[in-house]
């Protein structure tokens, strides 16, 4: 075959079509990620305490432990010296490309789930003039910038990868690795045409609406000046990684990076490293990198809840049924969806999930009717539980008793992101790794040899800063300003945050957030979200089409109503909260204030919006 010349014209569109998805920058992969646990005493876990309540001594506990890490987290932006750590190094140098100054319909910015499930759909629908602008050199998005050993999803590969039956693709593993959801996102561009609608490695620096054209004008990092009529913003929900504020950081000699750019020309082999951070990425690193290192500090502040993972390959039958199956995956992810609140979508039974049995656990009755304090403190009783649970799992499995009183959470289920995992905990039983419990304050200090906790120095050869990402937050925001020349981000912080369905802002027009702020609609699986909110733009574009309307906006009444229900539901769950995590900005959002809406009301609001159109104005007419 001819290979592709780097430019050619889109003979529908007439946009110009670049070649500039990047190699790789190199092979040197480790630890993939497909740990399966057989040993039953890592892979179960301990009976739970039946009647176990969450009484005035164990609350006391959870608010001490939540009491001593307020105000301690500070985080510095990676700017200066250290923008290095935000570099791309999976990517082979970006490809030289002219600058545009050209006009598109819809402009997508990301290539992960939401900007691949965006194009399928689109183009299914006959949208064919659109562009995508992403930052990396490749597509997938938290699956390009995240190579790190030990990578894997988790919520299970069948419910969480989009597109299995439209790919013909089962995964691997219960659990897929990272590296194999990447390769699936690649397969999908290819056999969709993404590849010829997407600028990769070009960040969208701002973008402006236009009320004399009606257009956004979309700059980026490459030069390019262009407009769209639509903008669809597909960013993700912790793009930004965050560095921990640390004294003396500049000053490490040593090898260092962030997780999520995980530098495999730094062999760390038979080496002594630290790894500062313990939430749910170091979680999946630990136990892999501690089989190569010669020494591992793993520098805790605030423990994880670690649940059991029970990791296991796809099984021969499975395969054979399914891709038998008419919607198979599409099917699962519904099941998966009914029961998704929290832990119960992850011990969910596999029979139930492929619909050999209707339920995934008998319904309680309750005779009398709970009062809303009745319901809570019930709530609050099963969290509790399942916490003891995964405390006395701490206890059967780490020998040392310090390191094992170190390593048990006291907070509320789901306070921190809960996580899974069969090998985490037996590796702190590896005679090379160390837990440096650092609570509740955090490292002390960073020198040019190492890491220094209660006056002592512990000297690495490589430091790995596992501190994670910003949560809905990302520096997107910031930059999209609209009819008024505030950015999204101002008219939030002034005006609180108000949308409509987490999607579309007033004085925002023409314009979609996927899976931000106020859209989290109720899954803990993301696939979820980004499908709705992909059928929402669909719905959106075709019913602009219908009306031939070329605007529309948000009136400020249904955004008001639709922010004060999300206000309402996170008060009535903020007991469940009461804690410090990156959710609730490190326990800084007040009942009422966070952004993020576990609720599952979000289709209730659309679809009555949807029959009546009441939350619109289009063309400047309600
Ligand atoms: C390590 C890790 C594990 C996870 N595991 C799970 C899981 O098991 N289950 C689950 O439901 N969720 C999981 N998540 C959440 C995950 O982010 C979502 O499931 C999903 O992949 C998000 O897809 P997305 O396309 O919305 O965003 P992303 O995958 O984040 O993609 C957004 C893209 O936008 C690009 N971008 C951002 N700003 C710009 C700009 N200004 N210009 C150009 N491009 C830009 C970014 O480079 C990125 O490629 C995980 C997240 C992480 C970090």
């Amino acid at each position: 075959m001819m290979p592709k010349p780097p430019i050619s014209t889109d003979p529908e569109t007439g946009l110009k079509i670049f070649n500039t998805r990047a190699e790789k920058a190199n092979d040197k992969i480790t630890g993939k990620g497909y740990a399966v646990v057989t040993d039953e005493a890592l892979t179960a876990l301990p009976e739970a305490k039946a009647g176990a309540v969450f009484n005035a001594e164990e609350q006391a506990k959870y608010l001490e432990m939540k009491a001593s890490r307020t105000g301690v987290a500070d985080y510095i932006e990676m700017d200066g010296e250290f923008s290095k750590y935000l570099e791309d190094v999976h990517s082979q140098p970006p490809i030289p490309r002219e600058a545009l100054d050209d006009e598109c319909e819809i402009l997508i910015i990301g290539a992960g789930f939401a900007g691949l499930l965006l194009w399928y759909k689109l183009s299914k629908a006959g949208y064919k003039n659109v562009r995508f602008c992403e930052k990396g050199g490749d597509v997938g998005g938290t699956w390009y910038w995240n190579r790190y050993p030990g990578i894997a999803c988790d919520v299970e590969s069948y419910c969480y990868l989009p597109l299995l039956e439209e790919m013909g693709y089962i995964p691997s593993m219960k659990f897929s690795s990272g590296f194999e959801i990447m390769e699936h996102c690649q397969n999908i561009a290819k056999k969709t045409g993404f590849y010829d609608k997407c600028l990769f490695h070009t960040t969208v620096e701002e973008t402006q609406w236009d009320e004399a054209t009606g257009r956004w004008q979309v700059s980026t990092d490459r030069g390019d000046k262009m407009k769209a009529k639509y903008l669809v913003v597909a960013n993700g929900i912790l793009t930004t990684p965050k560095l921990a504020k640390i004294n003396g950081m500049e000053t490490f000699k040593g090898d260092a990076f962030h997780t999520s750019r995980w530098d495999y020309n730094v062999d760390i082999t038979n080496k002594r490293v630290g790894i500062i951070g313990t939430g749910a990425t170091a979680v999946q690193i630990i136990p892999e990198i501690a089989k190569t290192v010669k020494e591992l500090f793993v520098f805790q502040r605030t423990p994880s809840s670690v649940d059991v993972r029970d990791q296991r390959a796809t099984t021969a039958e499975e395969i054979e049924t399914w891709k038998t199956e008419d919607d198979w995956a599409k099917k699962r992810r519904a099941r998966f969806a009914k029961i998704s609140s929290g832990r119960t979508a992850l011990s969910a039974n596999d029979d139930y999930l492929s619909g050999k049995i209707d339920t995934a656990a008998p319904k309680k009755k309750h005779k009398t009717k709970l009062s809303p304090e009745e319901h809570m403190q019930k709530m609050l009783d099963t969290n509790f539980r399942i916490m003891e649970q995964i405390r006395e799992r701490v206890d059967a499995i780490v020998e040392d008793p310090k390191t094992a009183a170190a390593l048990k959470p006291y907070y509320a289920y789901g306070c921190k992101r809960p996580t899974f995992h069969d090998e985490y905990l037996p590796t702190f039983n590896k005679p090379n790794v160390h837990l440096v419990d650092t609570a509740p304050r955090g490292v002390e200090r960073i020198t040019e040899k190492g890491i220094v906790h209660d006056g002592v120095e512990y000297p690495v050869d490589v430091l790995i800063y596992a501190t994670g990402f910003q949560w809905m937050a990302t520096a997107t925001f910031d930059m999209i300003k609209g009819r008024d020349g505030r950015s999204l981000k101002e008219t939030w912080n002034e005006d609180g945050t108000k949308t409509w369905l987490g999607m579309q802002t007033k004085g925002f027009p023409n314009m979609f957030v996927i899976t931000g702020p106020q859209g989290g609609g109720g899954s803990f699986n993301f696939t979820d979200s980004i499908e709705d909110h992909g059928n929402y733009v669909q719905w959106m574009l075709d019913t602009m089409a219908e009306k031939n309307a070329d605007v529309v906006d948000i009136k400020e009444e249904s955004q008001q109503e639709y922010a004060e229900h999300c206000a309402q539901v996170d008060i009535a769950t903020q007991p469940l909260r009461d804690c410090i995590s990156y959710y609730d900005h490190e326990g800084t959002a007040k009942p009422g204030q966070l952004v993020y809406y576990g609720g599952g009301q979000w289709h209730k609001y659309r679809i009555k919006g949807q029959e009546s159109l009441e939350p619109y104005v289009f063309d400047g007419k309600a």
